[in-house]
């Protein structure tokens, strides 16, 4: 290994503003689960998204995903469908309510739910009386999916979508944002996200009184009382006024990075152009814009002389750069060995030949020219 300073994948990347926010945080003493960087970074968000939507802001992606199955009334051994080309967070909050995954495989253009596969989940589900209380569908790196094709389908059978919408702040499907398409959608301000508030993320839904409930829930569902009162289960899962000032600093820089992982998505697809059997994720049509929040590549080892996945990425460790197999599908996992599965082989395909790259929108020209360089080394 060198000694060259480690190329992440995707790390923080600070506009300059955040620690103004944080700084007013404390010199009025607002160290608390409200305040006006709260309500302020709700409003920057809401504006950002069109103003069409409320915004509730949790410590969590996986939080809003939690709050928003409660809210569909998911409960103790219903089914609720689920993308399996993802991240736990999409699936882990299905189990945290005693429901039942139901797992669906990807279709090949944008890498997300296959509605399709859909469509046969929910008959078969129908047909052994288990009608599916939600669908969570997920615009994976970035990368909306087929919206128009996976909502008519849950409309046909009256089934709500929660849009795990973690990793696409910025993305747009037909000029209209990802993040507005479900009854509740999710974002994620974790560290490794497009912004970071270091951890939190938020609920976003067209509807006003779900935003509310959706902050009651969150704030240990306290009726109204001189006393603690409590009619329903709670969580404590609101933002903290400090880390939503980091937020209000990150969303003055959020285009200008979505910009930056943009222009990373175009590096790869130039530097791949001459190599035979990579394929880099690119939208399917002008309908799509991805915000590219990790650009990742497909690996055709029949096309490559025979050079895989696992020797790309290790070409890369080599030379402290940091890359990773796409995510591992849900329903290859050990804790969900036993949900069921509909489709074919599409995520399991991509686990195995695919690898994310480095993508931060604060990567440099060095950066790249040893990116470059590996891949030089790889295939010349
Ligand atoms: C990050 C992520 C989540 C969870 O968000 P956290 O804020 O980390 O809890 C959920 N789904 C997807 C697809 C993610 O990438």
């Amino acid at each position: 290994m060198n000694n060259l300073p480690k190329i992440w994948l995707s790390s923080p990347h600070m506009g300059g503003e955040e620690q103004k926010f944080v700084d007013e945080a404390f010199a009025s003493n607002w160290i608390a689960p409200l305040g006006p960087n709260v309500n302020g970074f709700e409003e920057d968000l809401k504006k950002y998204l069109g103003s069409t939507h409320e915004v509730a802001c949790l410590s969590s992606g996986t939080a809003a995903l939690h709050l928003a199955l409660v809210q569909l009334g998911v409960g103790q051994n219903d089914e609720v469908i689920c993308q399996s080309f993802t991240f736990c967070g999409s699936s882990n909050p299905i189990l945290y309510l005693g429901a039942h995954p139901i797992f669906v495989d990807s279709e090949e253009t944008t890498w997300n739910i296959c509605p399709i596969a859909l469509e046969e989940a929910i008959k078969d589900r129908i047909k052994k009386k288990k009608k599916p209380k939600a669908i969570i569908a997920v615009h994976l790196y970035g990368m909306p999916y087929q919206v128009e094709a996976v909502h008519e389908v849950a409309q046909r059978y009256n089934i709500p979508v929660i849009e795990d919408a973690a990793e696409a702040l910025g993305a747009h499907y037909k000029g209209k944002n990802c993040g507005t398409f479900g009854s509740l959608a999710a974002l994620s301000f974790n560290g490794n996200k497009i912004i970071t508030t270091s951890g939190g993320g938020a609920m976003v839904t067209p509807n006003k009184e779900l935003k509310e409930e959706t902050v009651f829930l969150a704030t240990q569902a306290r009726d109204q009382a001189p006393h603690y009162e409590h009619s329903q289960i709670g969580y404590n899962y609101r933002m903290s006024n400090i880390v939503a000032g980091i937020g209000r600093g990150q969303m003055l820089v959020l285009d200008k990075h979505v910009g930056l992982r943009r222009k990373m998505n175009q590096f790869y697809l130039e530097l791949f152009k001459e190599v035979d059997g990579i394929k880099v994720l690119q939208e399917p049509s002008d309908d799509y814009f991805s915000n590219h929040w990790l650009s990742c590549i497909l690996v055709n080892p029949e096309k490559t002389k025979e050079i895989n996945r696992e020797q790309i990425r290790l070409a890369f460790l080599e030379a402290n750069i940091e890359s990773r197999p796409l995510w591992k599908p849900m329903h290859l996992q050990p804790i969900f060995k036993n949900s069921p599965f509909y489709g074919g082989n599409v995520a399991e395909k991509l686990f195995e030949n695919g690898l994310c790259l480095p993508s931060g929108s604060n990567l440099t020209d060095e950066d790249r020219h040893r990116i470059k360089q590996v891949i030089k080394d790889l295939f010349d």
